[in-house]
């Protein structure tokens, strides 16, 4: 059994901004929604999303023996989260801007485990950053770190939506655990399905995938039939208008500091770049993911015609 206190001062310490437990469940009613949201043919070119489908709803099958999900989030607002200029067309997602959370949040996640086991050797568990079948989200609806908004992201009340999220499933008993955040917040506002630029934002708070400008000039291979908005890298439209984001802070931790500013590089600039100097530049952010071609690609497809 371990302290749900040492927890959440082992999860600051190392840096998150929120920390919630909660008991390790299978999720049912997300395993329905989702299944039919992928017959339904959301998911667009999203094919690994098809993997793995009997782990995604069920904690315990990824980690043997687990009991609970210790679920940390960490705020990310950088001066790009909330807009850039009308006319800039080189826009890139403000997460993008920064070294790529998968290696930031693992290390973080790394440190808190070393933390917890000094004081509970018999821990186990694994450590998880958006790269698993686990429905994180869920999860940190089921730690009471917030709620799912109406653009199917989590929605926080002290960090709005510019929250990155890391999880430890792990075999220890909590010795007490979270309520589930209650409701949603979201009344009747619905400007994030209004600033899509696509309709990508579904009922039921779900995103059609072949509309969206995020999931096309990240992992698409065709973006010839959406509007792109001046995005060449992921879109924070349907953040940016969220009124849960107008007043909260910007991000404290230092390692989601900007590494670059999209809004000073110009279209220009990149059709004219060689693969040496995005490496050099970009290396270590979530650019590389996507590619110095499709970001290319993607540039092209934003220059207005004359
Ligand atoms: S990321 Fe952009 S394109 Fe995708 S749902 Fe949000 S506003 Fe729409
Ligand atoms: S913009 Fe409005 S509807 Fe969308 S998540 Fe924020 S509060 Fe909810």
């Amino acid at each position: 059994m371990i302290s749900s206190l040492s927890i959440k001062r082992a999860a600051a310490d190392v840096g998150f901004d929120l920390c919630g437990i909660t008991r390790c469940r299978h999720l049912d009613r997300n395993e329905r929604f989702f299944r039919e949201w992928l017959e339904a043919g959301h998911s667009a070119n999203l094919d690994y999303l098809r993997n793995n489908l009997d782990k995604r709803f069920d904690p315990s099958a990824l980690v043997e023996g687990a009991r609970s999900v210790i679920v940390c989030a960490v705020s990310y607002k950088n001066a790009f989260s909330m807009g850039y200029d009308g006319d800039c067309r080189t826009k890139i997602a403000s997460y993008a801007c920064n070294r790529d959370y998968h290696k930031s949040i693992k290390q973080m996640l790394r440190q808190m485990f070393a933390l917890l086991r000094e004081t509970s050797p018999e821990m186990e568990g694994r450590l998880f950053v958006d790269s698993a079948p686990l429905l994180e989200k869920q999860l940190a609806v089921d730690a009471g770190l917030g709620w799912i908004g109406r653009q199917s992201l989590l929605v926080t009340p002290r960090f709005g939506t510019f929250v990155l999220l890391g999880e430890i499933v792990t075999t220890e008993e909590a010795d007490s655990y979270d309520r589930p955040f209650d409701g949603s917040r979201c009344g009747e506002c619905r400007r994030c399905i209004d600033a899509c630029p696509n309709g990508a934002i579904l009922p039921s708070h779900c995103i059609d995938a072949s509309r969206c400008i995020s999931c096309a000039t990240v992992e698409g291979n065709d973006t010839a039939d959406i509007r792109l908005n001046g995005w060449i890298f992921g879109c924070d439209e349907c953040q940016s208008c969220c009124p849960y984001n107008r007043h909260t802070p910007m991000h404290g931790n230092a390692a989601f500091d900007p590494r670059f500013d999209p809004s000073s590089i110009s279209s220009g600039e990149w059709l004219g770049m060689t693969e040496e100097t995005f490496t050099a530049r970009f290396a270590g952010t979530p650019l590389m993911r996507s590619g110095l071609e499709r970001l290319q690609r993607n540039v092209r497809r934003n220059i207005p015609d004359d």
